[in-house]
């Protein structure tokens, strides 16, 4: 190899190359991407099985690597998280959702709430709190249009520092979803000493629906628990028309997936939302 400048994985044939270094590669690489604009969100529509109207969206990161082309968030989250770059990349991720929300707003699309996952380690790490005031500062969306989604680890360390800060967010208007749940652990405590609104059924228990009496169960139980303590619950990973069905007469509030849409960019969303009646 004559050159050493990207790394030394160059000194080996393509199926020697360790995987350590590939690795390191991407992580050195990932450090110039927010600075070349490299990252960018896709949007997946949230419909209201009442209305049927579409509510809001969930922001989905993606890596447009020059390379590589888009990458998915499990190609490259994870040592995005390792290397605590996780924390400037999803402040971006925050910014970029506002930005977007409020021009969509401008635009005329109408009151639509944008959701945006939260990583555990940011949540420690950083004031969520100030982080989410000077996005919406700056970008002057409303703040009761943006909704987090934290999983729920975030929620299980007994931290009052955790707790107070999503008080503060609640008093901003800030809505609070919890990610994948069901999946995370068993205890159900942490879920009354926080100010959240929704809950959110990970998409395996949707997935079962049809062929699991178990996944059925379970699907009922969280309705039934999110309704009793006054929280909205919305179904991920909906891909078929009987899944639609099963969840709308059990009284889930809410769908996402397939079915309706993929994660798309910005623009197509925003013709996706115009062309389905509001
Ligand atoms: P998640 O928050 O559970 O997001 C839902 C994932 O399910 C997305 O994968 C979405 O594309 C996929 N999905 C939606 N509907 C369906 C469906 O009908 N069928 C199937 N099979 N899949 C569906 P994606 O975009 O690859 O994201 C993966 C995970 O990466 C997310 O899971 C979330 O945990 C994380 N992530 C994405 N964006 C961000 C971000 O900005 N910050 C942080 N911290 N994490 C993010
Ligand atoms: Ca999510
Ligand atoms: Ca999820
Ligand atoms: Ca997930």
């Amino acid at each position: 190899a004559k050159s050493l400048g990207g790394g030394t994985w160059r000194f080996f044939a393509a199926d020697m190359r360790p995987r350590a270094s590939q690795t390191a590669q991407l992580q050195a690489e990932m450090r110039g991407a927010l600075t070349r604009r490299e990252f960018v969100l896709f949007y997946q529509p949230q419909i209201d099985l009442r209305s049927n109207k579409v509510v809001g969206g969930e922001a989905l990161l993606r890596w447009q690597h020059p390379q590589h082309g888009l990458l998915m968030p499990a190609s490259f989250l994870g040592l995005a998280e390792e290397s605590g770059l996780i924390v400037p990349i999803n402040e971006w991720a925050l910014n970029e959702a506002c930005r977007q929300g409020a021009l969509w707003e401008a635009e005329g699309l109408g009151e639509l709430r944008i959701a945006v996952n939260l990583s555990p380690i940011q949540f420690r790490r950083q004031g969520v709190e100030s982080l989410v005031k000077d996005a919406l500062r700056t970008t002057g969306f409303r703040p009761t249009s943006l909704e987090l989604e934290v999983t729920e680890g975030i929620l299980l360390g007994h931290d009052e520092q955790i707790v107070t800060q999503m008080h503060v967010l609640r008093s901003l208007g800030v809505t609070l979803s919890v990610d994948d749940f069901g999946t995370g652990y068993s205890s159900l405590s942490y879920i009354r000493r926080f100010p959240l609104h929704r809950l959110k059924i990970d998409r395996s228990f949707v997935q079962d629906l049809g062929s699991d009496p178990s996944a059925l169960a379970i699907v009922r139980t969280i309705i039934d628990l999110g309704h009793i303590l006054h929280l909205q619950v919305l179904a991920e990973g909906v891909e078929e028309e009987s899944q639609l069905a099963l969840l709308r007469s059990e009284g889930c509030d809410e769908v996402q997936g397939y079915y309706f849409s993929r994660p798309i960019p910005a623009d197509a969303f925003a013709t996706w939302v115009s062309e389905h009646e509001r």
